[in-house]
Order: structure tokens, then C-alpha cells, then sequence
């Protein structure tokens, strides 16, 4: 076996808030004197169950945290821990999501929202060597028309160099809102040439998986883990080549498989699916990049070879410039050409 850690890959399914280190949250809350809920500072990942109640907490607990987000520094210092662990952990690209209107009222609108985001992404490019691009993403809880504002705010970021915003997405709960009506927003980041990644196919099925690909034509679907459950869909979603942002720990957490085991990571690849394991929210569920790997590893029998594939596959679904994808390419050929070590 060898060590994951420096296993070149790309990690292209982490949130904003949810990407923060427990111990920033519990730093933040005390600078702001905010009490928060025990389970958010505890050592256990959140489980819930996969009904509207589960992701009731679930976005409590999200909501608590990004309350602790206050200033243009907490902002910056989140992007810049999270470029700084995805070195750790072996990532040479991170596309890290953002709905900036969250943030908005504490640094003067979206606009500035996103900017302080964008020039910590370049800046933490430039301390950590991990390239990273910027997701703004909608959610689905909001009026359309505000996925628009919010399309057109990236749309004039749009860019695929160092804090360029490199895509647009579409999260939270899959049972609110109609998929239909986003496509509007979804047309104007694509005529801005930006990369189409909405969620889909996590807490719904199938047939959600097909409303995504209709409405907002995704090039990568937030987990759409869920497209194993029909052979035609999955077979559409590999012809259609729209990777699939996997994040096995994150499932586990809410609710939507029992074990780590029981994602379909196995199904989803032998099909021909281009997966890109993420960690969604570490901070609720106590899992970064690395464990997924290590999932694949323990849970999935995925040997070293086939783990450099999951690591291909995540490079070949990212934004990366040419550069760095030739490079982090390399450094996975070269990862599997040193002597693997027993343990
Ligand atoms: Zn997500």
C-alpha cells in the first residue's frame, strides 16, 4: 500500500463554511460570542436520516456555523486553512463552493462576498502551490431570480486562472424547488463559459438525476451517486460524460446510504462513470479528502491502481489549467511507479 496523502488528486466537492476546521469554528464562535451546539464541536460526525427532518438539522447546523463567518478575515481564513489541508492531503486543485450571499451583509454585498473569496483563492494559491478556482453556487431554498443575480455575479468573475470563478452550482435540499426554473441561471453561466455543477441525484433518485441533465445540462453533478439505482440513467450519465462528484463519508452522514460500504462507488465506476471523491462539509462530517480515498481503500477494495484511477478521474473532471493537470498526471503515474510500502 502506499500513502495516500501523497497520491496527487483533485478535490472538487467542498462547501465554504463546510469546509472549516472544528477548531477555527470553535475560535470564531468565542470571537463573536456565539454559543454554538455541542455536536458541532464534538468529535463525532453529525448522522441524520434522510427525510426533510434529517436535513432540518442538517442545515442547523450548518446555519449555526456560518454564523460564526462575520468579517472579511474570518472569510479569508477559511479559504486559505482549506487550500492549506487539501495540500496536506495531497490535493493539487481545489474548487471550493461559495454562495456568497450568506456572507453578503457583513463585508457589503455579494459582490464584495465573492471578491474577498476570489483574492484569498489567489493568494492561497500562492502559499500552498494547490491551484484553486472558486464554484458560486444557488440554492434551491432561494427564489430562481436570485440564481440569477448570482449566475451573472460569476458570470462577470468567470475565468480559469488563479482565483477566477471556474463554475456554477445549484445546493441544498433536492426537494425543494423545481430544477426547471434554475435553468435560466444555468444558461447564463454556461454563455460565460462557465462549468455547469449543480447537486443532483443524492436524496433523490434517478429520475432527479434525469431532470438535472435535462434542465441545467451539468458537466459534473454534485454526488448523483444515486444514478446506480438505474442502469439507463447511469448509462446516460457516462455517455453524456458528466463526472460525478462522489462523497462517500458525507452519504453516510446524511442518511442517504447505512454504511460507507453501501455507496455505490464499485457500481458507479464499473459502469464507466469518471468519479472525483470529495468531502463535502468536513467540518459536520468530521471526514476530509483523504478518508474518502481511504474508504475506497478499506470499504471498496480498491487497490493502489485503481485508486490512482479515482485520483485520474478527479484531475480529468477539474477546471485545472493544462499545466497543472499535466503535472498532478505525472505525479500520479510516478505516486504508483514508487515501491508501496506494507502496513
Ligand atoms: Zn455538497
Amino acid at each position: 500500500m502506499r500513502d495516500l496523502s501523497l497520491l496527487p488528486k483533485a478535490h472538487l466537492h467542498l462547501h465554504f463554511t463546510g469546509s472549516m476546521r472544528v477548531e477555527t469554528l470553535a475560535e470564531l464562535a468565542e470571537l463573536h460570542g456565539i454559543r454554538l451546539p455541542h455536536v458541532l464541536l464534538d468529535a463525532d460526525p453529525l448522522v441524520v436520516p434522510a427525510d426533510e427532518r434529517g436535513w432540518f438539522r442538517f442545515q442547523r447546523m450548518y446555519d449555526a456555523a456560518r454564523a460564526c463567518v462575520r468579517s472579511e478575515a474570518d472569510m479569508r481564513r477559511i479559504v486559505a486553512e482549506a487550500a492549506a489541508d487539501d495540500a496536506a492531503e495531497g490535493s493539487g486543485r481545489l474548487e471550493i463552493q461559495v454562495d456568497p450571499t450568506s456572507y453578503a451583509p457583513y463585508v457589503g454585498g455579494i459582490t464584495p462576498a465573492l471578491e474577498i473569496v476570489l483574492d484569498e483563492a489567489r493568494a492561497a494559491q500562492a502559499a500552498t502551490g494547490v491551484e484553486v478556482g472558486v464554484v458560486v453556487a444557488a440554492s434551491r431554498m432561494r427564489h430562481p431570480l436570485e440564481a440569477r443575480t448570482l449566475a451573472r455575479l460569476a458570470a462577470r468573475h468567470a475565468g480559469d486562472g488563479a482565483g477566477g470563478v471556474i463554475g456554477f452550482g445549484l445546493s441544498n435540499d433536492e426537494r425543494r424547488g423545481e430544477t426547471e426554473q434554475f435553468a435560466p441561471a444555468f444558461t447564463i453561466a454556461h454563455r460565460a463559459g462557465l462549468r455547469s455543477v449543480p447537486h443532483g441525484g443524492e436524496l433523490l433518485g434517478p429520475a432527479h438525476v434525469e431532470e438535472v441533465l435535462d434542465h441545467l445540462r451539468p458537466d459534473r453533478l454534485g454526488h448523483g451517486v444515486r444514478s446506480a439505482e438505474d442502469p439507463r440513467v447511469l448509462a446516460r450519465v457516462v455517455e453524456e460524460e458528466v463526472a460525478l462528484e462522489v462523497c462517500p463519508a458525507s452519504n453516510v452522514s446524511l442518511g442517504v446510504y447505512p454504511t460507507a460500504a453501501d455507496v455505490p462507488l464499485r457500481t458507479l465506476v464499473d459502469a464507466g462513470a469518471r468519479v472525483a471523491l470529495g468531502a463535502d462539509d468536513p467540518l459536520l462530517f468530521r471526514s476530509r479528502l483523504g478518508d474518502q480515498y481511504r474508504i475506497a481503500r478499506e470499504e471498496h477494495g480498491f487497490d493502489d491502481h485503481a485508486l490512482a484511477d479515482l485520483a485520474r478521474s478527479s484531475i480529468t473532471a477539474s477546471a485545472a489549467s493544462p499545466a497543472t493537470r499535466a503535472r498532478l498526471l505525472a505525479g500520479v503515474d510516478a505516486w504508483l511507479a514508487t515501491e508501496p510500502t506494507q502496513d
